[in-house]
């Protein structure tokens, strides 16, 4: 049986217009799980900002946004850059006032066995996934410090930060500075109102990944719901209801937690483990040859 198909998309756990009046900042908004977060703010009366690099995938969810009858705003910013997000954020403060919420989302990703990984690759990944969440955090604190007003942050993740992450050394670590630092954030702003929680999704397939993703690693997109103990895989409201759920009064205990969306996938052990395939077979790669 599985764990049951959850309520159909347009449905919400929270009353209408729990978000009325609030503006909500998406990074990585415009496509897959951002763009399935920044809905559901909007379908409960949140104006979004979508935050990213690329003017079509800012476009769609703006669209997206707009045909629920929601404000949205397109921000063009890459949150590798602090003078960029700094930008942006006054642009979403003149248009909307100071956003409630922020959702570091935006992340870069692609399979590799440690060893194949140059330094620009690298980099570019911990630069998206754990510098940019700092930086677009600290700017959003900064001004909510100075503001004297109360706000959420969430931080998306991924299991492999509690686990490691073999073909994904760059993503996993990063994403693994994510937790901890959504640790240590709860606990220095919580005295100015403001909560800092992690969301990790499991495996929830969209139609905009990237296709080195899904073509990066053999046999995906196959079989995958009875390859979950939940006899199926994540559905992309989902993550958008948890995300809503946790920025809103209804969690305003909870701070510095990281709640696993996955249907117990990262838990799952087999009594005996299936027979070791090293990461370079099992990314179908060929002798490492410097
Ligand atoms: P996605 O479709 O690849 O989206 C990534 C988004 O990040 C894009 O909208 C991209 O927009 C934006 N982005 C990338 N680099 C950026 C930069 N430097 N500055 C600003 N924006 C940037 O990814 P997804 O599958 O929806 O994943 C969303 C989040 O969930 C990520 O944090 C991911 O790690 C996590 N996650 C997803 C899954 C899953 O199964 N899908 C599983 C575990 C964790 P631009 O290209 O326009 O900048």
């Amino acid at each position: 049986m599985g764990l049951p198909e959850p309520p159909d998309l347009g449905a919400a756990a929270l009353a209408p217009g729990s978000y009325a009046g609030q503006a909500v900042v998406v990074t990585g908004g415009g496509t897959g799980l951002g763009k399935a977060i920044a809905l559901e703010f909007a379908r409960l009366g949140a104006a979004v900002a979508v935050v990213s690099r690329g003017e079509e995938h800012r476009a769609a969810g703006v669209a997206a946004i707009e045909a629920l009858g929601a404000r949205a705003l397109g921000v063009a910013c890459d949150v590798r850059q602090p003078d960029a997000i700094a930008a942006a954020f006054g642009e979403i403060e003149a248009a909307f006032g100071l956003p409630s919420v922020l959702v570091n989302n935006a992340a870069g990703n692609f399979p590799a066995p440690a060893e194949d990984l140059s330094p620009n690759g690298w980099r570019t990944v911990v630069d998206i996934v754990l510098n940019g969440t700092f930086f677009c955090s600290r700017e959003f604190a900064r001004r909510h410090i100075a503001a004297g007003s109360p706000g959420a942050i969430l931080n998306i993740g991924a299991s492999y930060a509690w686990t490691g992450g073999p073909g994904f050394a760059h993503s996993s670590a990063a994403k693994a500075g994510v937790k901890n630092m959504t640790e240590t954030l709860a606990v220095e702003w919580a005295p100015y109102g403001i909560r800092v929680n992690g969301l990790v999704p499991g495996l929830f397939p969209h139609q905009d990944e990237a296709p080195h993703i899904v073509g990066g690693v053999p046999e995906r997109g196959e079989n995958e719901g009875a390859r979950q103990p939940a006899g199926r895989v994540g559905r992309p409201r989902e993550i958008g209801w948890a995300a809503t759920f946790l920025c809103s009064p209804f969690a305003s205990y909870v701070t510095g937690a990281t709640l696993a969306c996955d249907g117990a996938n990262w838990q799952r052990r087999a009594m005996l483990q299936p027979e070791f395939t090293p990461i370079r077979e099992q990314l179908g790669k060929g002798p490492f040859t410097g």
